[in-house]
């Protein structure tokens, strides 16, 4: 077949996924493995557009019709570089992004995108199979000490494209293992733990230095910090999770999902043997506030741990299953999202506000009252929520989790003693990644708020671009 014209003929095909009753029995990754054929089929379906809209889909820029070619031709190698030109974990993002860069794809005007993001999966674990993700060894070092605090995929980022650049790079993570919400936060059966444990091998063999248990700001603090390293970059994501302060918030069996999700992630990693006696969801109704993906991560996780029933109930109206006349290609489409996690069993709802949670005992919650909204946008497009009268009700519940984001980093600790600029939302303010600190900068979460993978990566790499930009030319 000619290069670029697959499209004419192929069909959109992505990996098979074991059935929901098996994959319910495990935490594990359930995709069915595939090998290089299907990739190489699908990447044929590549037009190689003269305007790659992809490419701006994509927060990182990732060179997506020339990796879709190499593929096609079986080029591998040439794939992999091209991919690690722009991407420093296509690992990660091959596996939990939710691909912007597909719904710009210019297939997907009429027809099936490219599937880009099992593309990239692809590449880069026909990459490790073949051995071709090696450290590298002969960097050379100019001298400059950088300390990158907070260890998830912004300051991984971070510190792999300063290490490269020849700077001394130390990542410290107050956790006890480095990987941020990659580690402690997604769920196994999204991302499993070995595939970050493989890359930190490489960037450890690299000459980044990790530190884990260290709370910068407590265990070590900003002056030694600031004495012992040339220049630092804040990466400590946003942590704090929005609240539901609202009556019965106090009863036993509310917790925040996070609470829930990263438990879960150590009993997997077997640093717990027992589940946390509160969270025990086998057999109990669980109630889910949140449509986004934390709380699609804690149906997962429900039916994982068997569940009687989950719900899932959103304060937003539901979205359309296809774009609406004004919400134009090639944006992000505002359209309804059904996971893997939801196919497993769920129900959702949605415009749904909870009024108060109660409790039969007094203690442990066993319910809460909801009531429907109404959601109208005035002539200044501003939305207004109203309450449909009568629609007052209960909805038993053993167990509710609070899936209803982040607001903005931890400030005590490393920020207020660094006394650090904040934005209005609360997030590290800062000029081209610089804060107002000086050789101070900082990426991720922690700058833009809660955000995706990819985008943490992004920042990550500008943030070291900005950094190594500061530096006086001839160093190095
Ligand atoms: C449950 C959940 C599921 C998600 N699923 C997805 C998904 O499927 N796809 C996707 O693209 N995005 C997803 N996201 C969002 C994504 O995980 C984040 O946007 C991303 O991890 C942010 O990266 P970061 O490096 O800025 O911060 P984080 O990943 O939050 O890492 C920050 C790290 O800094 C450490 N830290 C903070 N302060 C200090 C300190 N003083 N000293 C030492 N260490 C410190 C923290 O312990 C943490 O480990 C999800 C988020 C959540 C909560
Ligand atoms: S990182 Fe995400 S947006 Fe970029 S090419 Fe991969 S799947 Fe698409």
């Amino acid at each position: 077949m000619k290069p670029f014209h697959g499209f004419k003929h192929i069909e959109r095909e992505t990996p098979q996924l074991e059935p929901v009753e098996s994959r319910l029995k495990h935490f594990q990754e359930f995709d069915v493995p595939s090998g290089t054929d299907l990739p190489q089929r699908q990447a044929s379906r590549c037009m190689d557009c003269g305007v790659p809209f992809c490419h701006n889909g994509c927060p990182l820029g990732n060179l997506i019709p020339d990796f879709n070619e190499a593929v096609y031709k079986g080029e591998w190698k040439v794939a992999y570089e091209l991919l690690s030109e722009t991407n420093n974990f296509p690992e990660f993002t091959g596996r939990i992004c939710p691909a912007p860069c597909e719904a710009s794809c210019v297939l997907n005007i009429n027809s099936d995108p490219v599937t880009i993001e099992f593309v990239e999966k692809s590449i880069i674990e026909h990459a490790f199979a073949q051995g071709w993700v090696q450290p590298i060894k002969d960097i050379k070092r100019n001298g400059i000490k950088v300390a990158i605090i907070g260890s998830g995929p912004a300051g991984l980022a971070c510190s792999d494209q300063l290490n490269k650049l020849g700077y001394h790079v130390d990542l410290y993570e107050r956790n006890d293992r480095i990987g941020g919400l990659l580690r402690y936060g997604i769920p196994d059966f999204k991302l499993e733990k070995d595939v970050i444990d493989r890359r930190i091998e490489v960037m450890k063999c690299s000459g980044v230095g990790m530190f884990t248990s260290v709370n910068v700001g407590v265990d070590l603090s900003v002056d030694e910090l600031l004495e012992r390293y040339d220049k630092v970059v804040l990466t400590g994501g946003s942590t704090i999770p929005r609240d539901l302060p609202i009556p019965g918030r106090n009863l036993k069996g509310i917790h925040f999902a996070m609470d829930f999700l990263e438990e879960q992630n150590r009993v997997v990693a077997g640093l717990h043997t027992k589940f946390d006696t509160n969270i025990l969801v086998e057999n109990k109704h669980v109630l889910v506030i949140g449509g986004g993906d934390t709380g699609a991560d804690c149906v997962g996780t429900s039916n994982r741990l068997k569940a009687a029933s989950v719900t899932q109930i959103e304060l937003l109206s539901k979205p359309p299953n296809t774009r609406h006349s004004d919400d134009l290609w090639p944006n992000w489409p505002m359209v309804l999202r059904t996971s893997s996690s939801h196919e497993e069993g769920c129900d959702r709802a949605w415009a749904i506000m909870t009024k108060r949670f109660f409790s039969r005992d007094g203690v442990h919650v066993s319910g809460v009252e909801l009531v429907d909204v109404e959601w109208t946008s005035d002539e200044n497009g501003i939305n207004r929520m109203l309450e449909i009268e009568g629609s007052a009700r209960t909805l038993l519940c053993d167990h509710v989790f609070l899936a209803i984001g982040f607001v903005h980093p931890q400030k005590e600790g490393l920020l207020s003693e660094l006394g650090v600029a904040l934005d209005e939302k609360g997030n590290v303010e800062t000029t081209h990644f610089k804060t107002s600190i000086d050789n101070v900068y900082a990426a991720g979460d922690v700058r833009r708020g809660q955000s995706l993978v990819v985008w943490a990566i992004s920042e990550g790499r500008a943030a070291a671009e900005a950094l190594h930009a500061d530096i006086p030319q001839g160093v190095n």
